[in-house]
């Protein structure tokens, strides 16, 4: 059922800023765009889906790309201005706009393509990835391409002292007078909730860990609604540690396929519903080209989705080769689905803490 939650979030993408943030971010839109000239060969003369078309923009490349037919699906009133795209585009006999959620929607074909833009920050928040196995369930036929095809979301270990002192050691002079009792409410009101800024690979203390890989072809939705990783760091620097960083990348690879009905290459592959390492890495070859990447990470060119810390209201001083062990948990928040829980518990040098915050 649409909830008052879902009502909410559909009305927030009615907004033109949102989109054109996305639309300006060029990382995302060109890659997005070069994903779909990748798998011409795939989607030329096919009925492709996108689940959350917003102003159409992903529609209409797929359109420009030969598509047959496309259904532009969103539920957010975005959806008339898509529509107003598309007309004006001359558009209207290849893309049809459907206003609703892809839960409610009706259409009487199955389809070979699946594109969309879910990914939120940390990946997971707002939880739109459901959406898309839902469409995938309900229309995708077997061995048609999901766009993006994998996900992966990474932690790790940082230090930012220019930010600590920016917001905390302010307050130790200010005016020349010591206001450093500020500084505990000045602690909880900046990071009590993660924060999505920009950090840089010096910022990165050790080599990033999985938090979860995601294939699209395979997930299921009763997987994303607790995740769980446990991991150990060892810092390859002395460094005062101030929280933990994370960001994800997609992938955009094609499906398993038979030789006989393969457009990208005669190389013998598996199943579309091999999930191990082996089977992506198969499915990566079946590709004639390497597998376009869209990274958010820290090392790489900027994106609005930047990247989400969660600090700790005090830093620890590590010193090099200290490690720090813990387990992480994101969870759907029960006060609102769309939010997400983050359970951080960490140990560093015999002590053992706790944080938990919400990302609303
Ligand atoms: N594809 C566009 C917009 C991506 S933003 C682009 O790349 O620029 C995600 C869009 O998905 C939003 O417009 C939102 O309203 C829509 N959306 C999210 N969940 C949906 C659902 N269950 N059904 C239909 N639309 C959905």
């Amino acid at each position: 059922p649409c909830t008052d939650f879902d009502v909410a979030y559909f009305n927030s993408y009615a907004h033109v800023g949102i989109h054109e943030e996305m639309i300006k971010d060029r990382v995302r839109t060109e890659t997005y765009k070069s994903a779909i000239m990748q798998h011409q060969r795939f989607i030329e003369g096919k009925v492709v889906m996108d689940v959350g078309c917003g102003t159409g923009i992903l529609s209409i490349f797929c359109a420009q790309a030969g598509a047959k037919r496309v259904y532009a699906v969103d539920a957010s009133s975005i959806a008339v201005q898509a529509n107003e795209v598309v007309k004006a585009n001359n558009l209207v006999d290849k893309v049809i706009v459907l206003h609703g959620r892809v839960e409610d929607i009706e259409i009487d074909e199955e389809v070979d393509v699946i594109i969309s833009e879910w990914m939120g920050y940390m990946l997971l928040y707002e939880s739109m990835l459901g959406s898309v196995i839902t469409a995938r369930d309900r229309w995708l036929k077997r061995g048609g391409l999901i766009l993006p095809s994998n996900a992966t979301l990474y932690m790790a270990p940082i230090t930012n002292p220019d930010r600590y002192s920016y917001s905390i050691d302010f307050w130790r002079n200010v005016y020349g007078i010591d206001m450093s009792a500020m500084m505990p409410l000045a602690k909880q009101c900046a990071f009590e909730e993660p924060c999505v800024e920009t950090i840089t690979g010096e910022n990165v203390l050790t080599w990033p860990h999985v938090v979860k890989h995601v294939d699209c072809y395979t997930v299921q939705i009763h997987e994303l609604e607790s995740v769980t990783a446990k991991y150990k760091f060892q810092s390859m620097m002395r460094a005062p540690l101030h929280g933990f960083a994370f960001w994800f990348d997609v992938e955009f690879i094609g499906p398993i396929m038979s030789p006989s009905n393969n457009p990208y290459t005669s190389s013998p592959i598996g199943s579309s519903h091999d999930n191990t390492a082996d089977g992506i890495q198969r499915r990566k070859r079946s590709n004639s080209n390497e597998a376009l990447v869209l990274s958010t990470a820290p090392e790489d060119p900027p994106t609005h989705w930047q990247q989400t810390m969660v600090y700790f209201y005090d830093p620890i001083e590590l010193e090099q080769d200290q490690i720090i062990e813990g387990s992480l948990t994101l969870s759907q928040s029960k006060e609102n689905p769309r939010f997400m829980n983050i359970h951080l518990q960490y140990t560093c040098a015999g002590r053992s803490f706790v944080k938990e915050s919400v990302m609303r």
